[in-house]
């Protein structure tokens, strides 16, 4: 069976313990690779060679690093139907969205960061005719980032892109539920030419080697990407080591809908923000709200589309919603449907594991859930559930919505349909998230800042902010 092993100082490498962890196909449910189970003493050995390669790495100059990352980005296009299918297969999502959207993403985290760092500039600051300010920005030395299982390739590259553009060595592990794309990365790396040491992939658990890369006194900095229970722990530890810390965690995302949108489009598109990658996306809109006057035709409207969602094989085409990550995921997903029963919710279609057959027949497959009839702040509509269940809730004025989809210890992203262009920028104002999309949902530009506000993170990624999140800045003042 093949063995995802750890990617340190340019070779792969068995972990210390020699202890591994199964690796589940979520959609057969078959055990198909073992993972590397590494402990602190993998992690030192990273964080030392991460260390060694540092200075030549900083010192390597701009153009020479863009061109080894644009091989590291040309290498996974190369790649990208291996990926895709890997990608598939660790996570269940469908083939054709890994193919269309996640790979592709990957490749363009790589080559954006790769071509970005060829643009940047500094300040400086004229005191008065005698003094002038300039300010430095330089790479912090060992980072480390830590990803989730929603995205795979796609968030592990958005974290290492910027920290290695900028010249920083990482040290770095995708979640223990899907590293295939990972460890198929590492040799990608290793063809584009980049330098032993300067990237290292750790396998494992979260809370051994996740938690003893969070720890290590000589990792500077940590991106963060993941559930806002592990953030909030991880703060605990690098907060009082003075690491820089950014942090993009869970989110409870408002759809809100008002009257005059063209109900047809509008249905389509929110379904597709509800029900996308069967709901395990930190972005996914799963409490809809909805104008009165409008409710019961577009009620209507997105059971319809809801029921497009047809559950299957990730390996089909016709295949929009492929399985739940792992059994216990999708317990917890069940669980919730049975919560919003006895909160008083009403089950307007889905709430089922779905039985596949075939190759898929110990899958963990679920439809797509809408459900109605809760308040605001029970249960469901307050936590994270992570997967392909919706809340519909009607509202009768503009303040009124706003009050309901600022209501949640969340803050990360809200869409807003409306065909009122003030309405839109009112609303989106007033929305305590850090992003929001009108008339739209997931368009994405790599320039522009992105993370959460509350309990949704601290810190943003994307363009700049990346780059200046994995610098140092230093300001010199001098007395002409
Ligand atoms: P987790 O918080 O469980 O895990 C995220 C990563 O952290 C994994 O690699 C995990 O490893 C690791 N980890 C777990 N415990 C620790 C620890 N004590 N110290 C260091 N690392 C640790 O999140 P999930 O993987 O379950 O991802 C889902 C969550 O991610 C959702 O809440 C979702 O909203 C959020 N998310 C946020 C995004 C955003 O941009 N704001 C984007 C995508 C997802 P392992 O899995 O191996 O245990």
């Amino acid at each position: 069976m093949l063995h995802i092993r750890n990617y340190i100082n340019g070779g792969f490498h068995n972990p210390n313990g020699d202890q591994w962890i199964d690796n589940v196909n979520p959609a057969t449910g078959d055990v198909y690779s073992l993972i590397a189970r590494s402990t602190e003493t993998d992690v030192d050995l990273a964080v030392q060679a991460a260390q060694q390669a540092f200075p030549a790495w900083r010192d390597m100059g701009h153009k020479k690093r863009s061109e080894i990352l644009m091989a590291v980005s040309k290498g996974i296009a190369k790649h990208l139907p291996d990926l895709a299918l890997a990608e598939s297969n660790d996570q269940g999502k469908p083939l054709w969205l890994s193919t269309q959207v996640d790979i592709p993403r990957a490749v363009d985290n790589m080559s954006f960061f790769a071509t970005e760092i060829l643009h940047t500039s500094t300040d400086t600051y004229q005191t008065d005719n005698h003094t002038l300010n300039y300010t430095l920005r330089t790479p912090i030395g060992v980072v480390g980032c830590i990803s989730p299982w929603n995205l795979p390739l796609y968030l592990f590259t958005w974290k290492i892109a910027p920290a290695l553009a900028a010249g920083n060595c990482v040290v770095a592990k995708p979640s223990e539920l899907t590293p295939m794309t990972a460890f198929l990365f590492a040799q990608i790396c290793i063809d584009a030419g980049i330098p032993p040491g300067v990237l290292n992939i750790l396998h494992g658990y979260g809370a051994e080697c996740g938690a003893a890369i969070v720890a290590h006194p000589d990792v500077k900095a940590i991106s963060f990407t993941g559930g806002t229970v592990t953030g909030k722990h991880i703060a605990t530890v690098a907060a009082p080591m003075f690491k820089k810390l950014s942090l993009e965690l869970g989110g409870k995302n408002a759809t809100l809908v008002f009257k005059g949108v063209d109900i047809a489009h509008t249905a389509r598109h929110v379904a597709r923000a509800a029900f996308t990658n069967q709901g395990e996306i930190c972005l996914c809109g799963s409490r809809i709200l909805i104008e009165q006057d409008i409710y019961d035709e577009f009620k209507a409207e997105l059971l319809k589309e809801t029921q497009r969602f047809v559950v299957g094989d990730p390996l089909l085409e016709s295949t929009r919603t492929g399985a739940l990550v792992n059994k216990a995921h999708l317990d917890k997903v069940l669980g919730y449907v049975e919560l919003a029963k006895e909160e008083g919710g009403t089950v307007l279609t889905g709430g089922k594991t779905v039985e596949i057959g075939g190759r898929c027949a110990s899958g963990f497959f679920m439809s797509p859930t809408l459900i109605e009839g809760l308040p605001a702040n029970c249960r469901v509509n307050q936590e994270e559930v992570f997967g392909p269940v919706a809340t519909l809730m009607p509202f009768t004025t503009e303040a009124e919505a706003l009050q309901i989809a600022n209501s949640t210890q969340y803050g990360l992203a809200a869409s807003v349909w409306t065909q009122n262009l003030s309405q839109a920028h009112r609303v989106a104002q007033n929305l305590e998230t850090g992003i929001v999309w009108v008339n739209s949902w997931l368009v994405r530009d790599l320039r522009t800042p992105f993370g959460g506000v509350k309990a949704s993170g601290v810190g943003r990624e994307g363009g700049t902010e990346a780059l200046r999140f994995f610098t140092e800045v230093k300001n010199i003042c001098i007395q002409i």
